[in-house]
């Protein structure tokens, strides 16, 4: 067996192996999605991309107003490409990550040194709440791996030393192991911070039920975290995508400051679930992205999607428009997107291309190994070079 990196979810596991021998796929250390990712990707067929170049690239030049979308499925390199492209063609640049992660990793939360990498997580965390998140959804190894079950320098009986909250608006699969379990209504959880807020400053404020949660056991909760030495909260998109997550994450940072007045570590880290999605957040520097906006009111007339199902994901108004736009698609084949494409480019995966850099969920970056497997088809870094070379030559 030979070690990958895998490119299923934001973890990125570097820890894994596989092999393919025929149209037999074995690994070791995957979890179930991301040994499913593996056989659909090393199963792709190669195919001959050259006319699908030009007639995709007579697309996006003759566009009145190009918008070039999606990236968090593609490596830290070919976003930088996809950058010098949106440039060659005056196309606007923007990334699935403004449905959420990006306007998250904008607020004040993550410039005041309140992360930390999941390593540590592993090594100190003894309270891990899981909020508005569910690892067993989407990050299947992050509880085993990283934040749960894992033995640690100072967590030396792995899940016995450690507490385990989940705060979510229904019963979770994760919330099967979990000691203190809230189940709130949708949207409240800027008025649950509060009270927690205010419990653990010593204002005695939960007497019976609050927000439908027994006031026993919300009590039960705050003094976990008066006796951890190392909280993490793990926020997901119960958390930023209430349309409160101003409010949501104020009041988790808000939190987090109190449990460090009392002397104690504290710290809030994201669970966005897109492999690169930081990587993208990380190349943007924008302040403003109206591109949903935008593409809702039909102001764009062409689009080059690039890596992403979009169609599957985007607000139905925005759906909506893209739809009715001319696109190209670059990227792994199957879904909406790729089907209702114009022209639509085949490529290779990360995780068997075994070439270029993702950024995982806590900003650490992680560099595919390379695999002596499946080389044949292009990489979406392959398409844009050729796409930029094209250009270059049409306009010279
Ligand atoms: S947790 Fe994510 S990165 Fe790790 S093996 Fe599963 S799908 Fe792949």
């Amino acid at each position: 067996m030979d070690d990958v990196v895998c490119s299923g979810c934001s973890l990125l596991c570097d820890d894994v192996s596989a092999e393919v021998s025929g149209k037999s796929v074995s690994s070791l250390g995957l979890c179930k999605l991301g040994h499913t990712h593996l056989e659909k990707v090393v199963m792709l067929k190669s195919e001959s991309i050259e006319k699908k170049l030009e007639k995709a690239v007579d697309i996006l030049l003759n566009a009145k107003n190009l918008l070039i979308y999606g990236w968090t499925h593609t490596t830290d390199e070919e976003v930088q490409e996809g950058l010098k492209l949106a440039e060659m063609t005056n196309g606007h640049f923007s990334s699935s990550t403004n449905l959420g992660p990006w306007q998250a990793m904008l607020h004040s939360i993550h410039s005041e040194g309140l992360a930390i990498d999941l390593e540590y997580v592993r090594n100190n965390g003894e309270f891990i709440i899981y909020w508005g998140s569910d690892p067993s959804e989407s990050l299947h190894r992050h509880s085993s791996r990283f934040a749960v079950l894992p033995r640690g320098q100072k967590i030396p009986e792995g899940v016995e030393s450690r507490t385990i909250g989940v705060v979510d608006v229904r019963k979770t699969e994760t919330m099967k192991m979990a000691n203190h379990r809230l189940i709130i209504p949708a949207g409240a959880d800027a008025e649950l911070l509060d009270v927690i807020l205010s419990e653990l400053e010593g204002k005695s404020v939960v007497k019976d039920k609050v927000l439908g949660i027994p006031g026993s056991e919300l009590i039960g909760f705050v003094n976990g975290l008066r006796k951890s030495d190392c909280t993490v909260i793990f926020y997901g998109s119960g958390v930023i995508n209430s349309g409160k997550y101003d409010s949501n994450l104020s009041g988790i940072s808000k939190l987090i400051k109190a449990i460090r007045k009392t002397g104690k570590e504290a710290y809030a880290l994201p669970m966005f679930v897109e492999p690169n999605t930081m990587g993208v957040i990380k190349a943007i520097s924008q302040e403003e992205d109206d591109a949903l906006q935008r593409m809702a009111s039909g102001e764009f007339d062409v689009a080059l999607i690039v890596s992403d199902d979009v169609l599957a994901n985007l607000p139905n108004i925005a759906a909506k428009a893209l739809a009715r736009m001319q696109t190209v698609y670059v990227g792994l084949s199957g879904g909406f997107t790729d089907t209702k494409a114009k022209v639509s480019i085949h490529t290779n995966d990360p995780i068997t291309a075994g070439l270029g850099t993702m950024t995982r969920v806590d900003m650490k970056e992680i560099s595919f190994k390379k695999w002596k497997t499946r080389k044949e088809h292009s990489t979406i870094r392959d398409v844009l070079l050729k796409m930029q070379d094209i250009i270059r030559g049409k306009k010279a």
